[in-house]
């Protein structure tokens, strides 16, 4: 039988050393379900106040937490791993609510954060360094991992069940306190987190949850006593991250936008590709920093493979992603959806051929509704084939052969992910060997690593060294020291 999970949805709050208390700052926004345009919720940001408690909280609980045996450390995530399984169709509707994305796409995400719970719950292994005796006459050194405090990370609006995860099992197994400060656009996700958190038994001050938008990021950012930030989010925001974070003395990594590409190369299975194309330009509708919403594709086999993507494409059913039939769900707000359209509107002024037009389809009565779009022979330079318009649509570039595509991939100013459709093993090295980018996919339409493999991307969609995930978590959430010890024989 699983646990009566209470949660106040009517009025968020923070959950600061063990307590759930209003954020004492400005008054913030509602939050709107996208798909029926009701007001579900309120926000409030918090203030200085919010933030320091939560910090003193945090690292009064850390000097006892990082004594406690990595074996113990890690009984409550396998409690909070077992109330996400046990929860999941809950918050995967309450997901749905804010978001909108489908109840399937809810499911799957939370599966992928649950994977990173899984992981962390690995920690005595994987927080092991080495040990060497006799380095020296006598001598034996010993590498170790020590945490380093209280760690935040700053999440955004698309995916608000798994990216928390991407850090907050690895931050507390490691032996730190942690903060997370969600998106002001879909806190429920995190404040039905954070009940399971509290049931999960972790001490007071441990994991805690502070809302608001940039305000409070800004202060938590030039907080003393902060040891390391994770970003998520748009690019120019990254980069002030990045940039601020750095300047108050703190580690940080800062994964920011995307606008990958899809190669198709002449030797492709093209139903294969365009079907998976379409997966990955539309799935959350567009609003994917994995998805890959401009497809590059060789002269020879362009035209059967446009006249396939708009063929998949046309049939998707867009409706309120809680219906059972639903493929795409709206986007997460009417200025998203305005400006999406905007970018549509500049595509048709640069002179590329609208193809399918989401705006002219019918869509569900209310919401922020637009079914996919499809430019044909967009040219690598115009707005629609360079900016990420975080939206479905999707740009079709033709390529003279294999080598331009290749080219026209690398001409991006960012690199989170690019994926490849070959049958060819040769051309599957060479993509792999010159593509700037830090997922790459061969034969799959979105390049997305298991919570084991680290993950993040190159260029302007990343700054910093360690990534999300896995290995590099641990290593970001650790300093290395060594023991040198000599015990001569009396
Ligand atoms: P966003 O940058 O608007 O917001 C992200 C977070 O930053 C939120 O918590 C928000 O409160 C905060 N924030 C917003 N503006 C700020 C400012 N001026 N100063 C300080 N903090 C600020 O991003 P979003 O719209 O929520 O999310 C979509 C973006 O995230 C897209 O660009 C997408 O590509 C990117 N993203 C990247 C990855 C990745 O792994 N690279 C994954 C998911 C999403």
């Amino acid at each position: 039988m699983t646990m009566e999970i209470p949660i106040d949805i009517d009025s968020v709050q923070n959950y600061i050393d063990g307590e759930w208390r209003a954020p004492s700052g400005i008054d913030g926004q509602d939050i709107v379900n996208p798909a029926t345009e009701e007001t579900i919720a309120h926000t409030n940001f918090s203030a200085t106040s919010d933030v320091d408690e939560a910090v003193q909280a945090g690292q009064d609980a850390f000097v006892e937490w990082r004594e406690v045996p990595v074996e113990e450390r890690i009984q409550p995530l396998f409690r909070l791993k077992q109330l996400l399984e046990d929860h999941q169709d809950e918050i995967a509707k309450l997901l749905v609510k804010e978001h909108g994305k489908t109840f399937q796409e809810a499911k799957g995400e939370l599966r992928r954060g649950i994977e990173n719970v899984e992981v962390a719950c690995g920690i005595p292994s994987l927080m092991q360094a080495g040990h060497l005796p006799n380095a020296a006459p006598e001598i034996d050194e010993t590498a170790v991992r020590k945490p380093l405090g209280v760690f935040t990370a700053i999440t955004p609006f698309n995916f608000p069940g798994m990216i928390p995860l991407w850090f907050l099992p690895y931050a507390v197994a490691t032996g730190n306190a942690f903060i997370l400060k969600p998106s002001e656009r879909d806190p429920l996700t995190a404040q039905y987190l954070f009940a399971l958190v509290e049931k999960a038994g972790f001490p007071d001050g441990i994991l805690q949850l502070v809302n608001g938008s940039k305000e409070t990021v800004n202060i938590l950012l030039e907080h003393d006593d902060i040891a390391g930030v994770s970003f998520v989010g748009s690019t120019p925001v990254a980069k002030h991250v990045y940039e601020t974070a750095a300047a108050n003395g703190k580690r940080v990594q800062a994964q920011g936008g995307a606008k990958n590409h899809i190669v198709v190369a002449e030797s492709a299975d093209l139903d294969f590709a365009a079907e998976q194309t379409i997966g990955s330009a539309f799935a959350n509708t567009g609003q994917r920093c994995l998805a890959n919403p401009a497809a590059v594709v060789v002269d020879e086999v362009y035209d059967d493979f446009a006249d396939r993507v708009v063929e998949n494409a046309e049939n998707m059913t867009v409706a309120d992603g809680l219906a059972d039939d639903s493929e795409m769900g709206p986007l997460i707000t009417p200025e998203q959806q305005e400006r999406v359209e905007e970018y549509i509107r500049e595509g048709i002024e640069d002179g590329a051929d609208l193809l399918l037009d989401g705006r002219e389809l019918e869509t569900p009565d209310t919401g922020n509704f637009l079914r996919p779009t499809i430019f044909g022979d967009v040219d690598s330079e115009m707005s629609i084939a360079r900016e990420e318009i975080f939206g479905p649509v999707l740009a079709l570039i033709r390529a003279d052969d294999f080598e331009d595509a290749l080219d026209i991939v690398n001409r991006s100013r960012f690199g989170n992910a690019a994926s490849l459709f070959t049958d060819r093993g040769s051309d599957a090295r060479k993509f792999r060997h010159t593509v700037d980018a830090g997922n790459l996919g061969v034969n799959t339409g979105t390049a997305a690593p298991m919570a084991f493999f680290h993950f993040g991307g190159w260029k302007d969609s990343f700054f910093g060294d360690l990534h999300a995930q896995g290995e590099d978590m641990i290593h970001f959430y650790t300093d290395k020291a060594i023991y040198i010890e000599r015990w001569p024989d009396a």
